[in-house]
Formats: C-alpha cells, sequence, structure tokens
C-alpha cells in the first residue's frame, strides 16, 4: 500500500518521501519512523516534539564543538609561531612579518592594560604590542621542559635540541 503511483508521483518531494494514494509519508530524521501525512503539512521532519527536540539539540551540540575547536585550532597555532620565534631568541617582531607567519591577531587567551602597555597572552606566552610591532615575547611556562631557571644545575642535556643561545635568552 505504500508504494507510489506514477500519476500521484513526488515529483518534488525530497528523497526519502513519497506517496501512496490516500496521503503522503516521510521519515522522522531523528529516529527514522514513518510519518503519515494524511492531510497535514507535508513538510514535517520529525513524529514528535521530543523527536524534533533531541535532533536540534544534537545540532546545537555539534555545531559548538566545531566553533570550540576552530577557536582552540586557531589559538595552538598562534601559540606555536611565538614559541618558534621565542626558541629562537627573537622576542621581538613587526606585525606584518608575524601576520605573514600565520597569526592570527583577532585570538589571544588574555588582554591587559597595563599603564601604557598593552600586553598579551596566548596560553603560557606573554607580549607587548604597539601599533606596528610586538615585543617582549616570553614564556610563563614553568613545566619540566623549561626549568624554573634557579641555581647553576640547569640540564643541557635535557636541552639538547635548543640552540643555548635560546637557553640563556630565557633565563
Ligand atoms: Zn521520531
Amino acid at each position: 500500500m505504500w508504494f507510489s503511483c506514477p500519476t500521484f508521483g513526488a515529483k518534488s518531494l525530497p528523497m526519502g518521501y513519497g506517496t501512496s494514494h490516500e496521503s503522503s509519508y516521510g521519515y522522522c530524521l531523528e529516529c527514522g519512523d514513518i510519518i503519515e501525512y494524511g492531510h497535514g503539512r507535508p513538510d514535517r521532519k520529525f513524529c514528535s516534539a521530543g523527536c524534533k527536540n533531541r535532533w536540534h539539540n544534537r545540532q546545537r551540540a555539534r555545531s559548538w564543538k566545531a566553533y570550540q575547536h576552530k577557536v582552540l585550532k586557531v589559538l595552538e597555532d598562534n601559540h606555536d609561531i611565538l614559541e618558534r620565534l621565542r626558541r629562537i631568541g627573537i622576542s621581538s617582531i613587526d606585525r606584518i612579518s608575524l601576520g605573514q607567519l600565520g597569526f592570527d591577531f583577532n585570538y589571544v587567551t588574555s588582554y591587559h592594560k597595563i599603564g601604557q602597555r598593552s600586553v598579551y597572552s596566548v596560553f603560557d606566552i606573554t607580549y607587548e604590542a604597539t601599533p606596528s610591532r610586538i615585543l617582549h615575547i616570553t614564556s610563563r611556562w614553568c613545566g619540566p621542559e623549561e626549568g624554573t631557571g634557579e641555581g647553576e644545575g640547569v640540564s643541557s642535556k635535557k636541552r639538547a635540541k635548543q640552540p643555548s643561545s635560546a637557553v640563556s635568552a630565557d633565563l
């Protein structure tokens, strides 16, 4: 009884929708149940308000996750760019060059106005910004990778892969 008859065929209905002699039907986007339209709206996508809510909630959660991922990716990229500069001993760079490296100035994790200075952070890395340059690129990270810098025993073996100039610039 669900076979569609050519003369009543659903010429403009989207895939997954069809017609019978008496009524058209489709499938709930959430649970897949058949929706019989009868004389009701032929564009219903859900069998119930519950299914409609569940579907929309999941779409919202998905697009929020996607947005979060995008922002985190840009922040990570920004951090990597600053970290690479810092590790080769560069603590100041003009904005145009930094932009050419892929840095996105719209994404930072904090901003403070300290007197006349504008101080930004991307996670552990801070820098000051002027209209033309950023300067004093430094890291606040003092985890195992960087050591505390105290005493004379900072292991150079741990830092074997870094140029020694970058090491002394940190301290
Ligand atoms: Zn449903």
